[in-house]
């Protein structure tokens, strides 16, 4: 199916792996332009260069933190009217929540809500008057089924999901959506280091702690970056033009709810 993004320019934040990385691939093969941000330039430019190896799309890389004012004024000078944007940023720490202070909270909060909420301020005008806009934002199965020890990523990334509920019908008249993908575990840097931290607070080793994460998914195995990559590129798509607001689970059947 041809997704009707040929020619479209996409601005892929913290796109340097794993998911970000993933979705990057997917919209390069469906001939978008991409533009990737992350802090460091040497995976920055190793994914850079594969990705001008899949397609005829103009491939750029900008170095920066987008949870800084200054960061997010870099990647938007490099890329000022993004057809596509792909929130994305790293997690927030796992914990106890009467080990987080105010700081800690803020921080959550500036990463995992008040960023892609800012960067969508940036870009949104400028999509509804081009009358197009694919807005995602990756942010995780917790909101769905918010897990104990990642009180930072639940409350931060449920704000953020909140305000897109209302936000997200005020665009797509104009043919702006704006959509989350809600990952459950997908094998990326950041989920095998989570492996790391639990083995060794179990005093186990990786291989057993990181089997034992397998044992609550139906399917059997983690998620593919790639299936998470291809499922970004079909809601960007000109097709997924009505579907908006919609919190889309892609957690090999984790989550055993109905809806
Ligand atoms: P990953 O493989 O570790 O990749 C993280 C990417 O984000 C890297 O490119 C990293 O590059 C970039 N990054 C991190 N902080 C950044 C910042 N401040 N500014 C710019 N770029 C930044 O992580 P992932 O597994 O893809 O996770 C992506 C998001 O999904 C995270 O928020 C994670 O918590 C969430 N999530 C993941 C899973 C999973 O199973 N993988 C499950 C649920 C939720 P630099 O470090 O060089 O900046």
């Amino acid at each position: 199916m041809d997704l009707g993004l040929h020619g479209k320019t996409a601005l892929v934040c913290a796109g340097s792996k794993g998911l970000g990385r993933a979705c990057a691939f997917s919209l390069v093969r469906e001939g978008v332009n991409v533009v990737i941000v992350a802090r460091g330039a040497q995976a920055l430019e190793s994914t850079a260069a594969e990705l001008r190896q899949l397609g005829s799309g103009r491939v750029e890389v900008v170095v920066a933190d987008i949870t800084t004012p200054e960061g997010r004024e870099r990647a938007l000078q490099h890329c000022p009217q993004p057809d596509v944007l792909i929130n994305n940023a790293g997690g927030p720490p796992a914990g106890d929540f009467r080990d987080f202070s105010a700081d800690t909270w803020q921080a959550a909060l500036n990463a995992n809500m008040l960023t892609p909420i800012e960067m969508i301020k940036v870009v949104l005008d400028g999509m509804m008057e081009r009358r197009f806009g694919r807005i995602i934002n990756i942010t995780s199965s917790a909101v769905k089924a918010p897990i104990d020890i990642l009180a930072l990523s639940n409350g931060a990334r449920s704000g953020l999901t909140g305000f897109v509920a209302g936000l997200s019908r005020k665009t797509i008249g104009k043919n702006v959506t704006i959509n989350n993908l809600l990952p459950g575990l997908f094998e990326t840097d950041t989920m095998r280091s989570r492996s790391v931290s639990m083995a060794q607070a179990a005093g186990k080793d990786f291989d057993e702690v990181h089997q034992q994460r397998l044992l609550p998914i139906p399917a059997g195995r983690f998620g593919d970056p790639s299936e998470f990559g291809d499922a970004c590129a079909y809601l960007c798509s000109a097709q997924a033009g009505y579907i908006t607001g919609m919190n889309f689970l892609i957690d090999g059947g984790a989550y055993p709810g109905t809806f």
